[in-house]
Parts: C-alpha cells; structure tokens; sequence
C-alpha cells in the first residue's frame, strides 16, 4: 500500500510519500516539487496542475483556482463572494453548491466544486502513482483547521469520486506540528511539555496553533485562523495601486479588462516575492493593454504601506491562540513559521512585534512541511510502513450541539445539549440517553454558527429513530444514542440502542455447595434509524465516479492521440534527413523515391484539415505504413554498420 500524504494549498499542493524509510517530497511531470491548484477546460480535454498553469493567461475564463475554498460551499456564501476576487472563471449554483460553468469540449458544461477537487485530486494520484510506479488508493489530505463539516464531507466526496480513499482529513496545522515533533528525540516527560507556537501564512489563509509536544505525543492547545489573509491579499493590495498608477500614467484601466487584470496580478506577485530580498524591485508587463508595455518599480517602505491593512491584521490571530492555550507568551520554547508569505520580512516583523519580540524559527522545509506530516499521519495508518509510535491529540474547533424537539410526554426536557465543546478531542466517542415512546428526531448543529466560516451553513446531520419500543416497565423507553467525533473533524450518529440488564447464574453450584455467583450482563436491541448529512448519496458518488473515469479517459486518449501525431511527424523529419546520409548506400533508388514520396504525402497529410486533427488509430496507421518500407532500409544499415561495431567491440574484450 502506497502511504501518501497531501497537502492541498490554495496555490500549489504538495504530495508526500513514504519510501527508503523515510518520507520523500515528489516531483510532477515537469520535475516540480509543487503542483498548482488549478484545473482547466479545453476545447479537447481537461489541463490540470502544471499544464493548466501553461494556459491559465489564454484560458483563465475556464481555469479554476481556490478549489480548496469553494469546495462544500454555497453561490451565496460570502466567503464565495471573495473568491470570486480571485477568480476568473463562472461561478454558478449547482444543486444548492457552489460551481462553476466552463466550455469544455466546444460546450458548456457545469461542475461541482467537489467534482472539481476530485478532478485535481486525480491528477495528484496520477502523478504519485507515476512516481512510485504502483497503483495509489488511500491518502491523507490536510486541511485548513477551519474546515467545518459540509467541507470536510464534501473534501472525502471528492477523493472518492477520484477513486481515493481518505484516510484522514488532518488539520494543517496539526499536521505541520507532527512533521516537526515525530523528529525529535529529547522531549520532556507529559508533566513538563515543551510548547511550540506554529504559524502559517499561505496563499490565502493564516493559521496558528500552539502545541504542547512530550514523549512521543503531541496535543493541540489552542488554534486561531484569519481565513482571509494570505499572499494573494498582497497581490491584491498591490494590483489596485498599480491598476490605478497605470490609469493616469497610460490612461488605461486595467481593471476593467479581465486578460490585463490577470496578467498585472502576476506581475505584483512576481514584483512583490522580489521586495522579500530586495529594497527596491521592478515590475514590468509587457503590452498589458492597448499594446502598452507597462513599467513601474515600488520600493520597500511604500510596498509595507500599500499593504499595512493586510499586516495589521496578523497580530489577532496570534493573540487569539495564545490567550486560548491558556499560556504566557514566555512558556511558549520556540515560535515556527512555514507558508510562502512568512517569507516576507515585514509579515516577520509583525509576528515578531506581536509576540513581545521573541526569536521567529524556520527550522522546518517552509513549503513542505504540511505535506511530510499528512504522510506520517499515513503511515500511522499503513500497516506496512512502520514509523515510530507518536500520538496526535487534535481539539474540536467548533462546539457542536444536538437539538431536539421537546416531546410531548416531557414538557419540561430540555431542547439541546453541547455534545462536543469547542476544545473537546478528536477522535472522540459521546453516548446520550433519550426517554421516548414515539419514533423522533434529533439533529447536529454547530452550536456558534457566527464563528464558523463565512455563511457556512451550520447544520451537520439529522438522525431519525423509526421505532421505539416500548419499555416492559410501561415507562418511557431509555434510548442510548451513539454519537462520534471521528478524526476526519466529522460528527455523526453510530447507532441508537436500548439496554436490558439481565442477572445470569455464572456457573451451576460448585462442589463446595456456595450459591451460585449471579452475573449483570447488559444486552443491546439496535434501534432501526436513518441519518441524513450533507454527504453525496453513495449512488450519485458512484454516478460522478464514472464521470470523471470517463473524463479521464478521455484525457489519456487526447494525449496519447498528440503522442503519435509526434511521433509520425517526428519519423518523417528523420527519415527523410538520414536517407540522404547514413542510409544512402543501404537503399535503392527505386525504393529510395517510394519511400521520399510516401513521406512527403505523410508531410501533406499532418498538416491538412484531416491530419492536424485525426483520430491515433489513424496515425499508428500512418506510421505503421511508412515503416513497412522503412524498416528494411534501417535494418540493413544496422546489420552492415552496427554488427562489425558490435563484433570488434566483442573482440576486443576476449
Ligand atoms: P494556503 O495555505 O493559503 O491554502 P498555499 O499553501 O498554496 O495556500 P503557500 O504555498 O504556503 O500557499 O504560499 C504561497 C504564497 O506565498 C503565495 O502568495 C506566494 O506569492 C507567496 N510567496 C512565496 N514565496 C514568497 C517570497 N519569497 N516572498 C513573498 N511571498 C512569497
Ligand atoms: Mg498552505
């Protein structure tokens, strides 16, 4: 079993592999060690990760981004309403989700954000499984700690529309905390942990999570997000001051035009990773409007003022989390940062100020280091890989409640109880007890809908008992209800039952005559019940299952069909150049001339309307064809040239 480990950025994702005994960052197809999050639609097939990167600039209207933050979202959510700053392509609702409408294949076609995840989340295991050479099946994919329940169901619907199995969503933060604790050999004892404060500012979303780490375990304290800071804040902070220096310097708008707004983002963000080394940097666009090369340059002090909103913002989250671990900031051993945009100095600077001066550390793989702890987190899981025994206590991070409707027969129950606090572990098992006589229904809510994500709608499940049966007492009947946190981040119900105490005679009367000992064993009846969450239906899983296979198929064939169109192109140019130079003295004239001239109608024929857009079958054919007669000649030049080459060779080793 592969053991492979995601972090999916908003940016660019990582994927983490176990081999050699260790834990290996991989590369995609263009030997790059982070794929972008985009997926995109052509006219022919889909591009996704680095090649929809190549054509964002003359497709953006049908790439995809932020796929991390639409997934498991609503059009009307206001936290999709700022994606839609960062985005290009149609945002519509589908089926009460948020999606997207692209032209894909020469039509309109609309997605899900879930079947967009999946779609990238396959090309991940496609590149994983490329790499190690084996089929990949389960994963661990690390999300933001601010996920709530619709988006991490919605994030396992889209791993198994891709054919994946989660086998954990791990907190971001949690997994950056085990990538640096699993390492370490000198921790304290439980009395007397070491507390480590880890900050990540991304793309798009900061977190930070104080963790107090001991012999072999570590245990989330406290976690604290800002959901809307990150790089891409930056860049947006620096395209309005451009956008608006080029309209009175070249009289353009450039926010107007979606291409030049595009483009002009790019260049702040290529301008702005400059500023994190540099006092001063260039910012050049070429023909950004109108045919205008634009030009300016912006130097650091200007640069930290244009984005003094986005850093004003920084010091709260750290605060949040500090006052929420119940510790000072002196208890705190050491303060780690990871994420791109801790690369500039003046976000430094700010943490820093924030947390009374104290020595920032960068002692993990800054980019890497979600990833590397999503595969450790695997690996606890693989029953082949054997990693040291290191336990993660992650916390709930928003408290979750059952409600009710009173019963009739109990005027005076209550309507809701906290099941899991905010705080409470993870995984974690709840039983409740319900007096009933009548079929009734419960339902899981996050019991602080303002702290959740932006307009995510609160309500995580609905569990319906069918029947009750009545009790022999003639009482109500003492319902027990399962209920479970699992490590995913994910509330459900397991299962409803009633109890029957029974006494049973352990054994019959021993030889010395004492009564037999009586025994309490408690019998459980299931209770029939039906749950309903925000989770695809297992059918219409299946259904987009086989969408994306044929997606993907599709795909494959479109690539393989451009593979032999190469080929057969690239067989005539070489063909024709080594008949007229190695291959001359083994060809006859006459086969010579045939040869050239199906050649040239080969030539013909790849650049007409039918070949430049044939089917492969066609151009295997076409090749097939031509190395009929080529062969032979090939052959011969091989057995005249290369064999007395071969035999000396042979010689001269004996
Ligand atoms: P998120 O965690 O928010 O989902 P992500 O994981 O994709 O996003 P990262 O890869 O941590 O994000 O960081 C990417 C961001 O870091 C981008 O905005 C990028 O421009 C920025 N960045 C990378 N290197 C530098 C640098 N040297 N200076 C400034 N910013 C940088
Ligand atoms: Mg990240």
């Amino acid at each position: 079993m592969a053991v492979v480990g995601v972090d999916f950025g908003t940016l660019h994702s990582k994927i983490g592999v176990a081999r050699n005994r260790g834990i290996d960052i991989i590369v995609n197809e263009v030997s790059n060690r982070a794929t972008p999050s985009l997926v995109a639609f052509g006219p022919k097939q889909r591009a996704i990760g680095e090649s929809a990167k190549t054509q964002e600039t003359s497709n953006f209207k049908n790439t995809l981004g932020s796929l991390k933050r639409l997934i498991g979202r609503t059009l009307q959510d206001p936290d999709v309403a700022v994606e839609k700053k960062f985005l290009n392509a149609t945002l519509v609702d589908v089926g009460g989700t948020v999606g997207t409408e692209v032209t894909y294949r020469g039509e309109k076609h609309t997605f899900t954000a879930t079947q967009l995840a999946a779609m990238y989340l396959g090309k991940l295991r496609d590149i994983t499984a490329n790499e190690l050479k084996t089929a990949v099946t389960d994963l661990v994919i690390a999300v933001p700690g601010w996920y709530t329940d619709i988006q991490r169901r919605a994030m396992i619907d889209a791993a198994q529309i891709a054919g994946l199995n989660a086998l954990r969503l791990i907190n971001d933060a949690t997994a950056v905390a085990l990538s640096w604790g699993i390492t370490k050999t000198d921790l304290p004892d439980t009395e007397n942990p070491r507390h480590i404060m880890f900050v990540d500012v991304g793309h798009s979303s900061m977190s930070v999570s104080v963790v107090a780490f001991s012999k072999g375990q570590l245990a989330v304290k406290a976690a604290a997000y800002d959901r809307h800071l990150g790089g891409r804040d930056i860049d947006y902070a620096l395209l309005q001051h451009f956008a608006a220096q080029f309209n009175s310097k070249y009289h353009i708008d450039v926010l107007s035009n979606p291409k030049a707004t595009f483009r002009l983002t790019a260049g702040c963000e290529k301008l702005k990773k400059v500023l994190s080394a540099n006092n001063e940097a260039p910012l050049n666009v070429e023909s950004l409007m109108n045919d205008i090369d634009a030009s300016s340059k912006l130097n650091r002090e200007t640069y930290e003022d244009l984005i003094s909103g986005v850093l004003d913002r920084i010091a709260a989250p750290l605060q949040q989390a500090l006052v929420e671990s119940g510790l000072t900031i002196d208890a705190i051993d050491s303060v780690e940062l990871v994420g791109g945009t801790t690369r500039i100095p003046a976000v430094r600077n700010r943490i820093q100020a924030a947390l009374g001066g104290k020595p920032l550390f960068t002692t993990l793989n800054q980019d890497e280091a979600i990833a590397r702890g999503a595969t450790f987190a695997c690996a606890f899981q693989s029953p082949t890989f054997r990693v040291r025994e290191f336990h993660v206590h992650d916390i709930a991070q928003y408290p979750i409640k059952v409600c009710w409707e009173r019963a009739a027969s109990d005027p005076d129950d209550d309507t809701e109880l906290i099941v899991f606090p905010r705080g409470n572990g993870i995984p974690s098992t709840k039983i409740l007890t319900f007096y009933r006589n009548q079929p009734f229904e419960i339902d899981s809510v996050y019991a602080e809908p303002a702290g959740l994500a932006g307009g995510i709608n609160p309500w995580i499940g609905r569990f319906k008992a069918e029947a009750v049966p009545p009790d022999p007492s003639g009482d109500l009947t003492c319902v027990k209800l399962k209920t479970r946190l699992n490590l995913h981040g994910i509330m459900s119900f397991e299962s409803a039952y009633t109890e029957e105490v029974e006494e049973r005679e352990e054994a019959p009367m021993d030889v010395d005559g004492e009564a037999p000992k009586k025994k309490r064993v408690v019998k459980k009846h299931e209770i029939a019940f039906t749950t309903t969450t925000s989770s695809l239906d297992p059918a219409v899983v299946e259904k987009l299952k086989e969408q994306e296979a044929q997606m993907h198929a599709v795909d494959k064939y479109v690539m393989e069909t451009e593979d032999r169109k190469n080929a057969l192109e690239e067989y005539v140019y070489d063909m024709r150049g080594k008949l007229d130079d190695r291959y001359t003295a083994y060809v006859q004239p006459a086969e010579r001339e045939k040869l050239l001239s199906m050649l040239q109608d080969a030539e013909d024929w790849l650049y007409s309307e039918e070949g430049e857009d044939a089917s492969k079958s066609a151009y295997v054919e076409k090749l097939d064809a031509l190395k009929v007669v080529g062969d032979p000649i090939v052959a011969r030049f091989r057995e005249a040239e290369e064999r007395p080459k071969a035999m000396a060779q042979l010689r001269a080793t004996l």
